[in-house]
This record gives structure tokens, C-alpha cells and sequence, in this order.
């Protein structure tokens, strides 16, 4: 099944994608696909739910703006240089374990809506990424027992600003963090639709040329590691997003390094995840 939400920023309605593609409202059945949502076991509930009255759920307006996939969650936990060549790109060496930091859950959009570049960014750069959401609460769970924790796949670009990042005082958490840093979707697709979630093609453009082009079957550690991993720190709620990290073809690794402006159009894809697009935009006060 795959989830999506629609509607104007703030406001939107949880649907579902039917195998013909069309986006329907589920607003009657569930209020929203947020930590209730997912920690009731709503996804099951939503599918038999579904079977029986699809035909009755109204048809979204191919033209309502797609929000992002799940609601703000309690948190977007990220993983650092989990692809080999993307560590050597920014003269990293590959970690002995996993690199953890977080996004602020406020920076999370929708999968097609604009990238605002921050007030005095000059480095703020694209990470295609593969994310998968917490379906069950997660705390010292084993690698063996991870998988069982995950609701679904989805796509994010972990939008970056490398000078807030690496060159200001502190964690990565403020390169990370600014509004609109986070679209995420189009769409979750639940964890049955994913055979093999170590072996999807994934790749990014920036206005048409391609910059990164890799296959999850390259991560340093999988999905089971990480899941445990952060257990072992945080307690994972229903609803929470880890994103896996982002392999090689970056802007901070390009010679010289090239950094968004407005007016460039970023595209990216998962395989079974679907595909996102973002328009740069300068700065402007909400
Ligand atoms: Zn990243």
C-alpha cells in the first residue's frame, strides 16, 4: 500500500495511491498518518478498511498539492557517511560505527514543494536518501527483530548547508534543520512493497544533469544495524523517520564544490519509492 497526504501546508488529509495511480482520500477512515496512526496499528487497519471501501473514498484533485508522506513526527534521525565514497568525497574515513545527528522535525515538506535557500546561505546542497519509517516502538530491540519495527520506505532529500554544517561552532544539526530542509515522500510505501530494501537504485539531478547515481546494496550498514544501533540511544516512536544516508556525487565533493541557487531545479528517485522535485528559491520571511 502507499500512503500519501495532500492539501494546502498545514492542513492536509491523509490518501492512498491506487494501483492505477490515483490518489484517493481516507480522511473518512484516519485523521491523519501521525504517531497515533502508526502506533494503533493503523496501517492493517487501514488496509481491510480500504479493500471494502475504496470505491467510496473521493478522488484528489490530480492538481492538490502533495504533502509530506507522514505527519511531524517526534523525530528525523539521520546517519552520516554510510556509503564508502561519499566518506571519501568529504575526506572522511569510513566509520567504525554509525554517525548519528539529527533534523529538526520543522524542517520537513512536501516532496515537490520549494526549497527555501536560508538567509545567508551560501552552501546548501542536495543528499538523495533512502528513509523508512518506525511502525512500532523501538527501544534495545535486536538486529534479528528490527525489520518488525518498520512501517514503510520513503524517499527525502536531506537538504544541507555545508557552512552551518562544518564550519560554525557544534553538531551538524544546524546545516541540517532550516524550513523546507526535509521533503519527504511522494508517497510510504509499506514495508511489504519493498522486497529488499538493501538493493534500490537511488539517484538525484540538479537542473537535469546527474550527480548522484548509487544502489542501496552499497550502505556500510543496513537497515537491522541501524534500527538496533538507535535503539541503543533513543527510544524510536511510531512515526519517527531514520534516514540512511546519502552516497557519493554531493556539491561539497564536486571540484570545485557547487551549491544551489536560485532558480535550479533538483530531481530524485528511488526505485518503488517514487520520484521528487524541488525548485531553489531565495529566502523569503514566512
Ligand atoms: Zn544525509
Amino acid at each position: 500500500m502507499k500512503l500519501c497526504r495532500f492539501g494546502e501546508i498545514g492542513r492536509e488529509k491523509p490518501a492512498v495511491i491506487t494501483g492505477a495511480g490515483v490518489r484517493r482520500d481516507v480522511s473518512g477512515h484516519a485523521r491523519d498518518f501521525d504517531d497515533a496512526f502508526f502506533a494503533a496499528d493503523g496501517v492493517e487497519k487501514l488496509r481491510q478498511w480500504f479493500r471494502a471501501n475504496e470505491q467510496r473514498c473521493p478522488v484528489v484533485p490530480e492538481s492538490a498539492r502533495w504533502g509530506a508522506c507522514i505527519a511531524r513526527p517526534s523525530k528525523i534521525v539521520c546517519i552520516g557517511l554510510n556509503y564508502a565514497r561519499h566518506a571519501a568525497e568529504t575526506g572522511k574515513d569510513v566509520p567504525k560505527e554509525p554517525v548519528i545527528f539529527m533534523k529538526a522535525p520543522s524542517s520537513l515538506c512536501g516532496p515537490f514543494d520549494d526549497l527555501l535557500i536560508p538567509k545567508n546561505s551560501l552552501k546548501t546542497d542536495w543528499e538523495v536518501e533512502l528513509a523508512l519509517v518506525i511502525g512500532k516502538r523501538a527501544s534495545y530491540v535486536a538486529e534479528s527483530e528490527a525489520m518488525r519495527h518498520v512501517a514503510g520506505y520513503c524517499l527525502l532529500n536531506d537538504y544541507s548547508e555545508r557552512a552551518f554544517q562544518l564550519e560554525r561552532a557544534g553538531q551538524w544539526v544546524k546545516g541540517k534543520s532550516c524550513d523546507t530542509f526535509a521533503p519527504l515522500g511522494p508517497f510510504l510505501a509499506t514495508s511489504d512493497e519493498i522486497q529488499d530494501p538493501h538493493n534500490l537504485s537511488l539517484g538525484l539531478s540538479v537542473n537535469g544533469v546527474v550527480r548522484q547515481n548509487s544502489n542501496t546494496s552499497d550502505l556500510i550498514f543496513g537497515l537491522p544495524k541501524l534500527i538496533s544501533y538507535l535503539s541503543e540511544f533513543m527510544t524510536l516512536l511510531p512515526g519517527d523517520v531514520i534516514s540512511t544516508g546519502t552516497p557519493e556525487g554531493v556539491g561539497l565533493g564536486m571540484k570545485p564544490p557547487q551549491y544551489l541557487k536560485p532558480g535550479d531545479v533538483v530531481e530524485l528517485f528511488i526505485e518503488g519509492l517514487g520520484k521528487s522535485k524541488q525548485k531553489a528559491v531565495a529566502y523569503r520571511a514566512s
